[in-house]
């Protein structure tokens, strides 16, 4: 396999730097972003080419900066684009598509997706020591894919996370510290370390490979629609990188001319009210986010109060003609219950947020409710039920016996209906 990737490019100045494990410009410490040699892409792709290959993100592997075929998280992606019509006409919506990563392997988040390649870049650099800074899912992924690939692990996150997230990190065995701080400190302390002891933080000295990964998020919409875009695309923001990555993909599907359509998307951002730094920026029209100290909210996995990619998530909503919104942690669980029930599809509470922000865009009348909307599911609900237990009810208890059994189809008793 050849690497059609041509070095990393500074989104400020443009700089071009070879393919190291750096993430900012020396000059400006703006964040640097692979390029590729699109023209030879192009020559080397062909949509029928892509379909015969099995269904995971690397069927779109000459669009990823690997110079050698994947070695970790081989069996990543391919995950249902869900068309979902009861949801749709929950919303008041006409047409309404899910793109549902909770169900994604091996540790049921979109994160899979970036930590397959940058481990497996990790690996080509030559790392014997990964890690990350994670406020959950990144730390689920990159111990399981980490543990697979039989790499050592350090993984810091803050101390206060649900426990099923911290579990689901230390069961493959990464040596897990609990940080008292904010995702910013222990992002912070991260840098540090990464830099120190030249291991391979996935979201810090290969953050520029790991965000590539999240375009698959994007191309398999794309094909999934039948080889086109949608018109618009809900996604929930932390960093704001995916956002941005999604929108890429359909750019460079147009660029290496495997849809001839432009892509004319609008991107709308979400956020959780308790820690809503890029929502915040687009709302009162400021060009850069105010950082949020202490983050509040229930959806952690979105909780971080300065985004890395925050200016660049908020203009790419601008620029397409989008938004970005927040809502509450009540109206976050409304969302992953109205996911749930109207289409059987458990998500966290990234997902509440995002079905919830698509409620508000709709009621807000800046999603036309005759067009076509993709809202991104990023990661399960079996992982945040810390959030839910005390806000879904309990099941009626009864003994083993019709005449318990009976009064309840009268109705009065049975109190999960809606
Ligand atoms: C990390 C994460 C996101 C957001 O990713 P960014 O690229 O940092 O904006 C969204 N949803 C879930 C569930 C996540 O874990
Ligand atoms: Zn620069």
């Amino acid at each position: 396999m050849s690497d059609f990737s041509l070095g990393l490019r500074c989104r400020v100045c443009g700089k071009l730097y070879p393919k190291e494990p750096i993430n900012f410009c020396k000059d400006d410490f703006g964040p640097l972003e692979l390029d590729y040699d699109y023209e030879a892409i192009a020559k080397n792709i062909s949509r029928a080419k892509i379909e015969s290959r099995p269904r995971n993100m690397w069927r779109y592997r000459e669009l990823l900066p690997l110079e050698g075929e994947p070695t970790v998280g081989t069996q990543v992606g391919g995950t249902p684009l869900v068309k979902a019509d009861r949801l749709a006409e929950a919303l008041g919506l006409k047409k309404v598509w899910v793109k549902n990563d909770a169900v994604n392997y091996p540790t049921l988040s979109f994160k899979d997706r970036v930590v397959a390649v940058a481990l497996s870049k990790a690996r080509e650099f030559g790392f014997k020591t990964v890690g990350c800074a994670s406020t959950g899912n990144l730390a689920n992924s990159v111990a399981a894919n980490a543990a697979a690939a039989g790499l050592e692990t350090y993984i810091l996150v803050p101390a206060d996370l649900e426990r099923s997230k911290i579990l689901g990190t230390s069961i493959y065995g990464a040596k897990v510290i609990g940080v008292h701080g904010t995702y910013d400190e222990v992002n912070r302390l991260c840098t540090q370390v990464a830099f120190k002891y030249n291991w391979g933080f996935v979201n810090i000295n290969l953050r520029p490979f790991y965000a590539e990964g999240s375009k698959t998020f994007g191309f398999e919409i794309a094909e999934d629609l039948g080889w086109r875009f949608p018109q618009h695309v809900v996604s929930p923001m932390a960093g704001g990188a995916l956002i941005g990555k999604i929108h890429k993909a359909f750019t460079e599907l147009h660029r290496i001319g495997l849809v001839s359509q432009p892509n004319q998307t609008r991107m709308y951002g979400a956020q959780a009210t308790g820690c809503n730094p890029i929502a915040d920026c687009v709302k009162s029209g400021r060009e850069r986010h105010k950082p949020i100290k202490k983050p509040n909210t229930i959806c952690k996995s979105l909780a971080i109060g300065d985004p890395a990619d925050g200016y660049f998530a908020a203009k790419l909503i601008r620029e397409t003609g989008g938004w970005a919104e927040d809502v509450t942690d009540e109206e976050i669980i409304e969302g992953m219950s109205l996911l749930a029930r109207t289409e059987g599809i458990f998500a966290e509470t990234a997902g509440g947020t995002t079905v919830a922000v698509t409620k508000k865009l709709v009621e807000q009348g800046r999603i036309p409710r005759d067009e076509e909307v993709v809202i991104c599911i990023t990661g399960n609900g079996l992982k945040t039920q810390d959030a839910l237990f005390d806000a879904i009810e309990r099941p009626v208890e009864i003994k083993p016996t019709l005449a318990d059994f009976e009064p309840l189809l009268a109705g009065e008793l049975v109190t999960s209906q809606s």
